[in-house]
């Protein structure tokens, strides 16, 4: 390495910051009697020792400042919260603000640490608090799906009962047209008798013209099988069969049902009762249960 390179080198040899290689090369070059290179090395060593000790000094002197002010701080603080005996602005002995001071760092560190230890505690607490939260909210879910459930319940219950009460009513809405029909000065009764698949079964048909209403009322005729329902029929003279409603039975219990008034102005010979498909047909096709003729008007 020659004189130019090695020159070079002297800054960061002047702080001892050199790489090995080149640190032995300088020593060399050194060795070998290089006054220039010796004399700027040792040049820049005062320079780089000069500017530590006023970075020391500076630093020393910010350290000082530091001080002066947290003991102002502490100063003012002890005279808030207990007058000191010593004349405001007094300061205490060199040992005694060394000593304070001492303290006062102590407090400091108390300080940090407790306020370490209030991060952790709130960190806990957080983490205590974000799974309380978890919990109250899946129990808050489970009470509304309970909440649900108890109320799909209810209506499943209210359905029921509003069909029943609706089943009823009909029930009550024939009674009533059957009662009404029963007073009517015009009314007629058709009679109807058991054939042989309904033995013990009976029916009477009640028919008010004035009203335009026909009810009938039947007992002990077997439960209308599934898909199945009893149609009454009208037979006259000048058309034969004419479809005058449908119903259902329950076993062992009567039957009202409205059914239609016969055609006017016709000659009723029958009336009959067959059992046909659930949603009715227009001429009779099944087998015939009930039979009878209509009685005087
Ligand atoms: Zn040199």
């Amino acid at each position: 390495m020659d004189h130019k390179a090695i020159k070079e080198l002297l800054p960061l040899a002047a702080l001892d910051q050199l790489e090995p290689d080149d640190a032995s090369a300088l020593q060399g070059h050194l060795r070998d009697g290089c006054e220039e290179c010796e004399a700027e090395l040792r040049a820049l060593r005062e320079t780089a020792a000069a500017l530590a000790l006023s970075l020391d000094e500076s630093a020393a002197t910010r350290a000082a400042d530091f001080e002066e002010r947290v003991w102002a701080r502490l100063r003012a603080r002890l005279q808030q919260s207990a007058p000191s005996p010593s004349l405001p602005g007094t300061r205490p002995s060199a040992l005694a603000r060394r000593h304070l001071l001492r303290g006062s760092v102590g407090v400091w560190r108390a300080a940090a640490a407790l306020l370490a230890a209030a991060v952790v505690v709130a960190t806990i607490y957080a983490g205590q608090l974000k799974r309380q939260l978890q919990r109250a909210r899946a129990d808050q879910l489970r009470e509304v799906a309970a909440i649900h459930s108890q109320l799909s319940d209810l209506s499943a219950q209210l359905r029921r009962a509003r069909d029943e009460v609706g089943a009823l009513q009909r029930v009550l809405d024939e009674r009533i047209r059957l009662e009404r029909v029963l007073s009517a000065p015009d009314l007629r009764l058709t009679r109807l008798e058991p054939l042989l698949p309904a033995a013990g079964a009976h029916a009477v048909v009640a028919v008010s013209a004035s009203h335009d209403t026909a009810v009938l009322q039947a007992s002990g005729l077997p439960a209308t099988p599934a898909g199945k329902a009893y149609e009454l029929w009208w037979i006259t003279k000048e058309h034969g069969p004419v479809a005058a409603g449908l119903f259902r039975a329950e076993q062992g219990q009567p039957v009202i049902a409205s059914v239609a008034v016969p055609p006017r102005d016709e000659h009723v010979l029958l009336g009959a009762v067959t059992l046909e498909p659930a949603a009715g047909v227009s001429k009779p096709t099944g087998t015939m249960y009930l039979k009878g003729a209509p009685g005087p008007a």
